[in-house]
């Protein structure tokens, strides 16, 4: 099986000699062996096809001279010797005549490569018979652009949105434009394969080429409904597009950035789910579906990392009744047992609940629920209730930290999430009352009283911590350590804010909106005034009961 990564791969020369091929786009779940011989700045997909040929195997691969890191994939499995069969195609820059007669040469030269390897003849017709019909796609969709995606993404893609999803980058949209009965009469060899390389090239450029312009076509179709964007770190070609045109768009857009590793998947299809909720207009189509009971309650229920909240509320938007206990170590167990409390705060029994309605990070974990939201759409919903001039809500949760912008009705118009990593988190704050010996109530307000500014100069959550324990064994007194760690976080989500941009009403919701310490260090270094109010821990878990409601 002869293995391929781009779209400007001649795969049917390798039909010409009988032999199947497939695209490498499979999303390891580490780079293991990738990292004891690859340059750790290699693109995430640089090291997947490195991962992917040491482990499982791969025998014939054909890659093309896209970029510094191909070269180098290039080199380190071919040092590594486990291909019998390692081709690079030199891919021109451009596509005029010139270029076409030296991708015409490269072609024949691995024509000839392959033949000598093999040792089988090329056969024309099972050479014209590979060309796929040229597809026709028409209606609305969402496209995928940017970096390549891996399987398991467009998989997870396609299962989340309600419009059928095109995947636009380097191997989804390869399309050739061939007119396979005008190959009949082309007896020259050279001629054929220059009909051939003239096909390749007039693809859709993709950013690698230096003309890429007729990329505009895939932002400007009247069908597209939105735009997932994926971007690899270290990949300059897709991350300068990304900037170029995400304040173009006038549709959707969600700007997903992976290691082109299997690690966040929770994360990434929370954000996928929250952009599918933006899409298809959740809040306004179930504002539709009002429930004719006259009298009877819904639960909202937020289960996240640290803790679960429980909004109990009547037909009339009434909070009867609310809890927030910690997680601990089953979603569903402490679900249930905070459900149990909140009904009996709220003196009703289970069966006086109409409809429950999941949000969080817990929230697929909870049996017997009617439906899970994403706490995006949560949030948004929760803080339009409480304040309705809210346009950007900043939740820090106890693992994310989050952004949303909303509109005039509660619903989401944008977001942007932390990567990842943990800083300038609820869990950030928690290590670091752990290493100062503090509760997080101590934490929240010891900061207020400092004299000395102290720069944490990390951002990771580890290497943090050990600045603390250094701090404090320079004798640094507690408070303004505390305030170097609150303007840290403060700055982390000062670069989320301002990724969407700024817009007036702030509020910040989550159990971080408790520690004032934090607040006003946001406050002062974003020159705004954040709404806070006691609900605000509760507002995924009301947002999740509003939607129950509705
Ligand atoms: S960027 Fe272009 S040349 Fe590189 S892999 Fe993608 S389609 Fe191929
Ligand atoms: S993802 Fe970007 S950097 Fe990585 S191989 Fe493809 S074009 Fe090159």
């Amino acid at each position: 099986m002869m293995h391929y990564v781009c779209k400007y791969t001649p795969v049917e020369l390798f039909a010409g000699f009988g032999e199947k091929y497939t695209v490498l786009d499979d999303m390891p779940d580490n780079f293991d062996l990738s990292d004891r011989i690859a340059h750790p700045n290699l693109c995430g997909f640089g090291k997947s096809v490195i991962q992917s040929a040491l482990s499982k195997g791969i025998d014939k691969l054909v890659l093309v001279n896209c970029c510094d890191t191909m070269r180098r994939v290039y080199d380190i499995i071919k040092d590594s010797g486990t291909c019998s069969f390692l081709y690079m195609i030199d891919l021109p820059h451009k596509c005029g005549y010139c270029q076409k007669e030296a991708f015409t040469e490269s072609l024949l030269h691995l024509k000839s490569a392959y033949e000598k390897y093999t040792g089988k003849q090329f056969d024309r017709n099972a050479f014209k018979s590979a060309f796929p019909p040229l597809q026709r796609v028409s209606g609305p969709y969402v496209g995928i652009l940017g970096a390549r995606v891996g399987r398991e993404i467009e998989a997870m893609i396609k299962k989340s949105i309600p419009f059928p999803v095109r995947n636009l980058t380097c191997i989804g949209n390869r399309s050739l434009s061939m007119d396979i009965n005008a190959l009949e009469n082309v007896p020259d060899e050279k001629q054929l394969f220059m009909i051939y390389a003239d096909a390749l090239l007039s693809q859709l450029p993709c950013r690698r080429m230096n003309d890429s312009t007729a990329r505009r076509c895939l932002y400007a179709d009247p069908n597209l409904r939105g735009v997932i964007y994926h971007t690899i770190k270290f990949c300059d070609y897709y991350g300068f597009e990304y900037s170029e045109i995400k304040d173009k768009l006038t549709v959707p857009i969600l700007k997903l950035e992976t290691d082109y590793t299997r690690q966040s998947e929770g994360q990434l299809q929370t954000r996928i789910e929250a952009f599918s909720e933006t899409l298809s207009g959740l809040e306004n189509k179930k504002a539709k579906k009002r429930s004719s009971i006259k009298e009877h309650f819904v639960a909202g229920i937020d289960s996240g990392s640290a803790s679960t909240d429980i909004v109990i509320m009547d037909q009339n938007k009434n909070i009867v009744a609310s809890v927030i206990t910690p997680t601990g170590g089953s979603a569903q167990s402490s679900a249930g047992k905070s459900l149990d409390e909140a009904l009996h705060k709220a003196g009703i029994d289970r069966s006086s609940i109409s409809r429950i309605v999941t949000t969080g990070y817990g929230r697929s974990y909870i049996s017997g629920s009617d439906e899970s939201i994403t706490e995006i759409t949560c949030h948004a919903k929760g803080a339009h209730y409480l304040n309705p001039a809210v346009r950007t809500v900043i939740d820090i949760g106890g693992q994310d930290s989050k952004v949303i912008r909303i509109d005039e009705t509660g619903a989401v118009r944008n977001f942007v999430m932390n990567d990842k990593c943990a800083a300038g988190t609820g869990r950030f704050l928690e290590m670091m009352a752990r290493a100062l010996g503090l509760s997080l109530e101590e934490m929240s307000t010891l900061g207020l009283n400092w004299k000395e500014d102290i720069i944490i100069t990390s951002m990771c959550t580890v290497f943090a911590e050990s600045e603390v324990v250094s701090l404090v064994a320079q004798n640094k007194a507690v408070p303004d350590i505390i305030h170097g760690l609150n303007n840290s976080v403060a700055a982390k989500v000062s670069t989320l804010v301002n990724r969407l941009g700024l817009k007036e009403d702030f509020m910040m919701t989550g159990g971080v909106a408790k520690n004032t310490g934090v607040v006003h260090a946001i406050e002062d270094k974003l020159g705004i005034k954040l709404y806070i109010c006691k609900e605000a821990q509760l507002c995924g878990a009301l947002g999740a009961a509003l939607f129950a409601l509705e």
